[in-house]
């Protein structure tokens, strides 16, 4: 049994142990220790950090864990620790802090989201740099509804509210009534009941500050549904809501640093550029309909008769899907006609509607010569991977498609 002492006071940042158990793993240890500072992982808050000191050795310690056995788990520096040694604890105090504004801020968010929308909180987190809880309810969320959310919330914080924990063998019945959800049956005695005032009262066994006032602010961060039923809400508090709020505006002016029109705000300007894009994409394909006219006008000019069918070759550095879209666009206004189109490493081969002769028979023929793979319809094959140039593919599938006419 490990005393608690972040219970008795979660204000301490450092203290002195007995250990009474060590532990290897591989280049790290676990000790157990006969009271410990070291809040352990679990209700959704994470455990602590800090080092434990002793004569000849130090413990980074990054994890905590255990009910009534606490173990202390991290990179071990110096000598390996002994049953009996005495130690010096100290908790990476900025980490633990901001989890306990981030814990009591919670509370008072869950509590006046059960007020306002009668929503049961089902699920909390506490992440590095932000906190979520997940909420009950099948209605619809909004900014407007969040936003109002928020400034309850925050009105109640900067209110100095005494934030109060008592523990109870059994809960008074008038206690009973006050609790914001009715306490689960996994709750085993004794019952830590953290009440806030007349805001709040719920069974934790979190560390919490003494005042929401201490809080600082909890900004929400974004909310999103997690189900039908469930919504997800991010937020932060204290100094992580500082960290988070700069992170967002530094993207913000980093991004509209970006743009070509640096007026704010940004939303405007990004909405301009889409439709600029748009017209400018509208204009290409104009741009590639009259090059394709051109190019088709000479290629038609120049193609080669076999059999009566006119068959078109050309060698192109467009990318694949490119090369098939000019291959149907010839072979749609020009009836009679075969197509074969080589790009780095690609064959496209089209033919008119109604002229006799497999592209899929015409691409097996020339796969078998060439090595590599592909497929398609008697109107439209696709290939690639082959041994030799596109110019020497294209030989050979003319060679081919004379054998097959
Ligand atoms: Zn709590």
């Amino acid at each position: 049994m490990t005393e608690k002492l972040f219970y008795r006071d979660p204000y301490l940042r450092e203290t002195r142990a007995k250990v009474l158990h060590v532990e290897k793993l591989g280049d790290r240890v676990r000790l157990l220790l006969d009271r410990t500072i070291f809040y352990p992982e679990g209700g959704g808050q994470p455990s602590d950090r800090g080092f434990i000191e002793g004569n000849g050795f130090r413990v980074l310690v990054d994890r905590v864990y255990g009910k009534d056995k606490i173990w202390h788990e991290g990179k071990l520096e110096g000598r390996f620790p002994e049953k009996g040694d005495e130690v010096r604890l100290t908790l990476d105090w900025e980490w633990r802090y901001e989890n306990m504004r981030a814990h009591t801020g919670q509370h008072i968010l869950s509590a006046v989201i059960k007020g306002l929308l009668g929503a049961d909180t089902t699920g909390f987190q506490i992440f590095p740099e932000h906190g979520k809880i997940e909420i009950d309810y099948p209605g619809e969320l909004s900014w407007e509804l969040v936003n109002e959310i928020e400034r309850k919330t925050n009105e109640i914080i900067w209110g100095d509210v005494e934030v109060e924990v008592e523990v109870y063998e059994e809960l008074p019945g008038e206690l009973s009534e006050r609790l914001r959800k009715p306490l689960s049956e996994k709750v085993k005695p004794p019952i830590r009941i953290v009440k806030i005032g007349t805001v709040d009262v719920t069974p934790c066994g979190g560390t919490h500050v003494r005042s929401t006032r201490e809080v600082g602010v909890l900004k929400v961060l974004n909310f999103y549904r997690k189900s039908r039923k469930l919504w997800r809400i991010e937020f932060a508090t204290g100094n992580r809501a500082l960290r988070a709020l700069n992170e967002i505006l530094k993207d913000y002016w980093g991004s509209l640093e970006e743009m070509p029109n640096k007026n704010r705000p940004l939303r405007e300007r990004v909405i301009e550029l889409r439709s600029e894009l748009e017209k400018l994409e509208e204009e290409k394909s104009k741009l590639r309909r009259e090059l394709w006219r051109w190019k088709a006008e000479a290629l038609i000019k120049n193609a080669r008769k076999i059999d009566g069918v006119r068959v078109i070759t050309l060698v192109e550095e467009w990318p694949m899907k490119d090369a098939q879209a000019f291959a149907i666009y010839l072979v749609e206004h020009n009836p009679g006609t075969v197509v074969l189109i080589a790009g780095e490493n690609y064959v496209v081969f089209a033919k008119s509607e109604k002229l006799d002769v497999s592209m899929r028979s015409l691409l097996r023929a020339v796969l078998a010569e060439v090595g590599g793979g592909g497929g398609g319809s008697d109107n439209l094959a696709k290939g690639g991977g082959f041994r030799v140039s596109p110019r020497e593919v294209l030989d050979i599938a003319v060679k081919k498609l004379g054998e097959l006419l």
